[in-house]
């Protein structure tokens, strides 16, 4: 069981495939599930005393094969399940999420009194520049312990949560900067989850922070990681599935509407603009880690990360070091190791920061133009489309759509319409 901000998540590890039935009583409230052809293989978990909506649990055989589970609860609630099939390290598992009934999932601004709403409360100052907002996802949560290390069984989401929040602090000490936590406690965020919560508090930059762990026990270092084409265009499928979010991804330019192809067009153009970012931002903290501690990849690695899949904001994760190495677990679990690898974290954004905005305040990055795009190109001997569509870092799509080509290559001396920069 684990107490997110807004919910309570309740997740039963079984030994095969379930079906189930939930449903809720008044007078008093309870819970009700029902699981056909089910038995219990040991005892439940004893439920916290201090949980707002849970109290006893209890089981039944209504009939048959049936297993019944029911809770009191201490309120009305709004419950969801779903069946999650194996999965890596996980077996086949029933999760039930609990809503408070006054809020509704994923409904951000309606947290409990207790969860400091960092960057929605806190009022800024007319006047001064704006705040830069650092959203920090500490990787994995609740259910989801993560990688364990092999000495100490320290479990990954205990040493990124660690990590996240001594890196929030010396963000909120910084001037001009403000941490968002992605997640501040021991429960489950899903991954699009983490990134819309970013959007939605207009983040500036998104840091995910992991533990490695390989096979080898001899592997160590850092590594920071981008997302790559081949993961935006995936992504990007989902943005575009989605017209209500997709709208206001692309600044001024509304997808409602422009035609499917067109959207993605300038979709892909601004989310190759943000993988750029991306791959500075990351360049910046391996520069600035390196002094903390070993670097398993001397330069920033990409990858299909859905955390990173942000289309608008850059976006790098960060293994901090391996804690399948029996050293570096046992220096993950010190606060001062914890501590130098924030300061790198830190230091590297400010790296970030100081060469995409020189002069304060601090623009949104993914809207800063290192230079301006012509807004024609004429074809050299030699030259293909895909290496025209480098050149500008544009989707090679984009190209094809602006000039009305096909699968053929552009002829020499051809002017080639080159879209608008984004922003302006
Ligand atoms: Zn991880």
């Amino acid at each position: 069981m684990w107490r997110a901000p807004d919910h309570t998540r309740l997740v039963f590890d079984l030994s095969g495939p379930l079906e189930h039935r939930l449903f809720t009583l008044a007078d008093p409230h309870r819970l009700v599930i029902d699981m056909e052809r089910a038995k219990l293989a040991g005892a439940l978990a004893e439920t916290e005393a201090d949980n707002p909506l849970i109290g006893a649990v209890r089981t039944g055989k209504p009939e048959g094969d049936v297993l019944r589970i029911v809770i009191d609860l201490k309120a009305e609630v709004k419950p969801r399940s779903f069946v999650l099939k194996p999965a890596g390290q996980y077996g086949h598992r029933l999760v039930v999420d609990l809503y408070d009934a006054r809020q509704t999932p994923e409904d951000d601004a309606a947290k409990p009194a207790t969860e400091p709403a960092r960057p929605v409360s806190k009022p800024e100052a007319p006047a001064g520049p704006r705040m830069m907002v650092i959203a920090i996802d500490a990787g994995h949560g609740g259910e989801d312990p993560g990688a364990l290390g092999r000495r100490y069984r320290t479990r990954e989401k205990d040493v990124t949560l660690a990590v996240a929040r001594e890196l929030a602090r010396l963000i909120d000490q910084t001037p001009n900067m403000k941490a968002l936590l992605i997640r501040d406690g021991d429960y489950y965020v899903g991954l699009r989850s983490r990134f819309q919560k970013a959007r939605k508090n207009r983040a500036d930059v998104f840091i995910s922070i992991h533990a490695d762990a390989v096979p080898a026990k001899q592997a160590r270092g850092s590594s920071v990681y981008a997302l790559s084409e081949r993961g935006a265009s995936n992504a990007m499928a989902r943005h575009l599935a989605d017209r209500e979010n997709a709208a206001d991804l692309i600044g001024g330019v509304s997808l409602n509407d422009k035609d499917s192809v067109l959207a993605r067009v300038l979709l892909d153009m601004s989310h190759s603009k943000t993988i750029e970012h991306s791959l500075l931002l990351g360049e910046d903290i391996l520069g600035e880690i390196k002094r903390v501690g070993h670097v398993h990849q001397r330069r920033v690695q990409q990858a299909g990360f859905a955390v990173l899949k942000s289309p608008d904001i850059p976006s790098v994760l960060v293994e901090t070091a391996f804690i399948s190495n029996p050293d570096e677990e046992r220096k993950l679990r010190t606060p001062a190791f914890q501590r130098s690898l924030a300061q790198g974290i830190l230091a590297g954004v400010k790296r970030f920061v100081a060469r995409q905005a020189p002069s304060a305040p601090p623009p949104r990055p993914a809207t800063v133009e290192a230079r301006v795009r012509p807004q024609e190109h004429v074809v050299q001997q030699g030259e293909t489309l895909a290496s025209i569509a480098r050149q500008y870092n544009l989707h090679i799509e984009a190209l094809r759509f602006l000039n009305s080509l096909s699968e053929t290559e552009p002829p020499v001396g051809m002017r080639l319409r080159l879209p608008p920069e984004k922003g302006g």
